[in-house]
C-alpha cells in the first residue's frame, strides 16, 4: 500500500480522520455525559490493549488517516498514555497527534505528553465558576483545568477550548467562558449538545442564540471566511480578541456531508457514525490469528464503503442508533 493511499467511504467523502476513546473510565461526572451514581466499567481484557489500538493505527494510515485524536472518558487516566501518544506520532503517515481532555490531570504531565509528539489540546471547559464546575461535574477542580491551559501554553501546544451551553447547567456561564479567547491566545468552540446518553434528559442551547448573546457583549462579529483546519467548526472573530469563537452545530447546521471522520471505541469497536451502530468489531479481528492486516484492512474498506451519510438525532427512535454513551464513545 503507497503512502499517498485514500480511504473514500459510500457516498465519495474521504476518510482521514481518526478519533480514539483510550478507555471509559472518567475522574469526573459531567451530568450531562455520565450518572452521578458512576457506570459499570468494561473490564480490563475487554479494553484494547495499547499495541493493539497502536496496530489499527498503523492499518488505518496506511489506508489514509492522517489526523488522530485520544479521547475517552477521560484518556489521561488511562496507564501509559504518553507512550501511546509517541508510537502514534511515530507512524510516518500521521501528520497531527491530538488529545480532548477535562484537563485535570493534565499539566503534570504536559512536558511529557509534548516531548511524545502532542501538538494540540482540547480542553473541555463548561464554566469558569468554581461553585458551578463542582456541580456539573461532581468534582472540585476548575482550578486543575485552569491549570492545564497555562501548561498547554507553555509547551507551545495549540489549544482550544470546547464548551458544551446547557440551559439547566451553564445558562449563565457561557459569556465568561468565551472571555477566555479575549484574554489568551486561544479559539473557544461551543458545541450544540447532542441528545446522547444523560445528554438526552438536558436541553442544549443553538450555536446562534449563544452567538447573539456574545454579540450583545463583545459587539458584531465577523465570519471567518476560510475554514480552521476541515473540522465542523464555524468560526467568528470579534474585535480585540486574541483568539477565534467557533460554533460546532450537529443540530442547527449538520455537517455530515464533510464528514471525514471514524472512531474506535475504547473495547475496539470501529464506528462509522456518532448516531448509528454501524461499523465493526476490529478486536476480534485483532485477536484471532488468522487475520493479518491485509484481511483487516479489506473488512475496513468494506466497512467503510457502509458508512451512513448523515445522522438523524432530529428524528430519534432509530432502531439502528447506537446505545453506546458518550463517554464510550469519546465524543
Ligand atoms: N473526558 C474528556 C473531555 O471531557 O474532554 C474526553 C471525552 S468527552 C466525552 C469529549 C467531549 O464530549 C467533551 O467536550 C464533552 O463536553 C462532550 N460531550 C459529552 N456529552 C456530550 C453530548 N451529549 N453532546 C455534545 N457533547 C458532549
Ligand atoms: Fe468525563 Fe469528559 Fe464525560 Fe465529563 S465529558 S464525564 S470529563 S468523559
Amino acid at each position: 500500500m503507497d503512502e499517498e493511499s485514500a480511504m473514500v467511504d459510500g457516498v465519495g467523502r474521504t476518510i482521514d480522520y481518526l478519533r480514539i476513546s483510550v478507555t471509559d473510565k472518567c475522574n469526573l461526572r459531567c451530568q450531562y455525559c455520565m450518572p452521578k451514581e458512576g457506570i459499570k466499567l468494561m473490564p480490563h481484557e475487554a479494553l484494547l490493549t495499547l499495541e493493539e489500538i497502536t496496530r489499527v493505527c498503523h492499518i488505518l494510515a496506511e489506508m489514509g488517516i492522517k489526523k488522530i485524536r485520544i479521547t475517552g472518558g477521560e484518556p489521561l487516566v488511562r496507564k501509559n498514555i504518553g507512550k501511546l501518544i509517541a508510537d502514534i506520532h511515530a507512524i510516518p503517515q500521521i501528520e497531527d497527534v491530538a488529545i480532548t481532555t477535562n484537563g485535570v490531570l493534565f499539566a503534570p504531565m504536559a512536558e511529557e505528553l509534548h516531548r511524545a509528539g502532542l501538538d494540540r489540546v482540547n480542553l473541555s471547559l463548561d464554566t469558569r465558576d468554581g461553585k458551578n464546575f463542582a456541580q456539573i461535574t461532581g468534582k472540585d477542580e476548575l482550578a486543575a483545568a485552569e491549570q492545564a491551559m497555562e501548561s498547554a501554553l507553555e509547551q507551545g501546544m495549540t489549544l482550544k477550548i470546547n464548551c458544551v451551553p446547557c440551559r439547566q447547567l451553564n445558562d449563565a456561564d457561557v459569556v465568561a467562558v468565551a472571555q477566555l479567547a479575549k484574554e489568551r491566545p486561544v479559539d473557544v468552540r461551543f458545541i450544540e449538545l447532542m441528545p446522547i446518553g444523560c445528554g438526552a434528559s438536558f436541553d442544549g442551547i443553538p450555536s446562534e442564540e449563544i452567538l447573539r448573546r456574545l454579540e450583545a457583549v463583545f459587539g458584531e462579529a465577523e465570519a471567518v471566511a476560510e475554514r480552521r483546519g476541515n473540522g465542523p467548526a464555524e468560526y467568528y472573530s470579534f474585535e480585540g480578541f486574541q483568539g477565534k469563537i467557533g460554533f460546532i452545530s450537529p443540530l442547527s447546521h449538520k455537517f455530515c456531508d464533510r464528514c471525514n471522520r471514524v472512531r474506535l471505541t475504547a473495547e475496539g469497536r470501529l464506528k462509522l457514525c456518532l448516531h448509528y451502530d454501524h461499523g465493526i468489531d476490529l478486536r476480534e479481528l485483532l485477536r484471532d490469528e488468522t487475520m493479518d492486516n491485509e484481511h483487516i484492512r479489506e473488512r475496513i474498506i468494506r466497512a467503510v464503503a457502509q458508512k451512513p451519510e448523515a445522522h438523524h438525532f432530529e428524528g430519534l427512535d432509530d432502531k439502528d442508533a447506537d446505545k453506546r454513551k458518550m463517554y464510550q464513545i469519546g465524543g
